[in-house]
């Protein structure tokens, strides 16, 4: 076969296979498909086949047709996994967000005066119901947090940090950048295993501005290390006219015992608060991605006057899922923040999951004691108890044929596994099917 013998795209469109379907899109399809089937006369192959090339231009429509991001099942055994999309949130929380802001709302909009309003109103009041009186702003994620904060009081002057606290986060995200772009001048104190308060107090100088205090997030320093505390360092900022800015990564509203410490609790941290700490929201706090910065009222004040801010600001959908989120903290109602309801079940309830599927399943499966993961920065080393399902075959084409149903699962020691740790049983059904397709 050669280049001539295949049919012109003019051709392959008048087949009756066609009728009905987007013309643009079928073009797209053919010319890509043509184009496969050119490479492969190229290479040499002679038993190239065009008679299913219109199934095969089908295919592709369908695939292009069909928007790309899909929901997925996790089965990865990380309950905050940034691949798939960090915190999941509550399908009725979710909606009665979208419900609210969706259409018009009083997102800038005062109703009692019948004028314009602030849009960081909503969230400020709902975290003011259980934090008192403190000033919040929030931004599109924590890292425009920390770009903010820097630009607007640390510009041109120095900004002092640890140099074991200077971190790269996921994605590249390399804080000495970030600090460098945001046009503040790093001052780095310290070792890289040991930072001592008289550290920072001899390096504060007629330049600085602020003293930064970063989690270290996704690892952690075992033997010969030490850190100031923030308290200190609030205190030390304090005497020397300096803010203090503790960039906590993931933080969560309280402790929860064995699984959340006091040192990522907000309720903890305020008890002595920095001058301003920030957060992102779909980590540990469970809700959408935004980086959610608490502090002085008189700080935020002036964050939110800088021009930068107006490329931060966050949408009313997004305002309306952090608000709904926080209103079920105050209620209470923890289960319908589904990264600390996933994170609570015990291996019991992981058991159940796990056994209700190899039940309904054809296929031959035992369960397996694992360790899961917080992930998403902040305690990502923790480890959790869970439980995995093992399924018997070639690993590498195990974790294909799952992906390509969308369920994402891990390989452990050369067995694939479907971990439970942040499977619900809504998804039993799902992942039974994909088992007795395999
Ligand atoms: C995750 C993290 C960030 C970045 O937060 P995003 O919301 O992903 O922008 C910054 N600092 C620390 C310490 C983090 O853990």
């Amino acid at each position: 076969m050669e280049y001539r013998d295949i049919p012109s795209v003019d051709r392959l469109l008048k087949s009756p296979k066609f009728t009905m379907l987007n013309r643009d899109i079928l073009k797209r399809a053919c010319h890509i498909e043509i184009e496969i089937l050119k490479k492969i006369i190229k290479d040499g192959s002679k038993d190239v086949d065009t008679n299913n090339l219109t199934d095969l231009i089908l295919k592709r429509y369908k695939l292009i047709s069909t928007p790309t991001l899909k929901s997925l099942v996790n089965a990865t055994g990380v309950v905050l996994h940034t691949n798939l999309g960090r915190a999941k949130i509550d399908k009725e929380l979710l909606k009665r967000a979208v419900d609210m802001a969706g259409g018009y709302c009083n997102l800038e909009y005062d109703i009692d005066l019948g004028n314009r309003g602030d849009r960081s109103y909503h969230l400020e009041n709902s975290l003011q119901k259980l934090f008192g009186d403190i000033g919040v702003l929030a931004v599109n994620n924590n890292a425009s947090a920390l770009f903010l904060i820097l630009n607007t009081f640390a510009k041109d002057k120095e900004a002092i940090i640890s140099r074991g606290e200077l971190i790269e986060i996921g994605g590249s995200f390399r804080l000495p950048e970030v600090i460098k772009s945001s046009g503040a001048l790093l001052k780095e104190v310290g070792t890289t295993n040991k930072t001592h308060l008289r550290d920072y107090k001899e390096a504060i100088g007629t330049n600085s501005s602020m003293i930064i205090k970063v989690h270290k997030s996704n690892f952690h320093m075992e033997g010969f290390c030490s850190e100031v505390d923030i308290k200190e360092l609030t205190k030390l900022s304090k005497e020397r006219g300096l803010i203090d800015y503790y960039d906590l990564g993931s933080a969560s509203i309280e402790e929860i015992p064995h699984i959340i410490d006091s040192h990522i609790s907000l309720k903890h941290i305020l008890k002595q608060p920095p001058s301003l700490l920030s957060f992102s929201a779909d980590k540990l706090f469970g809700s959408i991605q935004a980086g959610i910065i608490i502090g002085k009222k008189e700080l935020i004040k002036e964050l939110k006057r800088n021009q930068i801010m107006r490329m931060f600001r966050l949408d009313k959908i997004t305002i309306s899922i952090l608000q709904q989120s926080v209103e079920a903290y105050i209620r209470g109602q923890t289960n319908t923040i589904t990264t600390l309801y996933l994170l609570q079940r015990d291996k019991k309830e992981l058991y159940t999951i796990a056994n209700s599927i190899i039940k309904r399943s054809k296929k031959e499966l035992y369960t397996i004691d694992t360790v899961g993961y917080t992930g998403g920065g902040t305690l990502s080393n923790k480890e959790l108890p869970s439980v995995a399902i093992v399924v018997e075959g070639d690993s590498k084409e195990l974790h294909k044929y799952f992906r390509q149903r969308g369920i994402i699962g891990r390989i452990e020691k050369g067995n694939f596994l479907l971990d439970m740790l942040a499977v619900t049983k809504e998804e039993i059904k799902e992942i039974v099917e994909a088992l007795d397709n395999l």
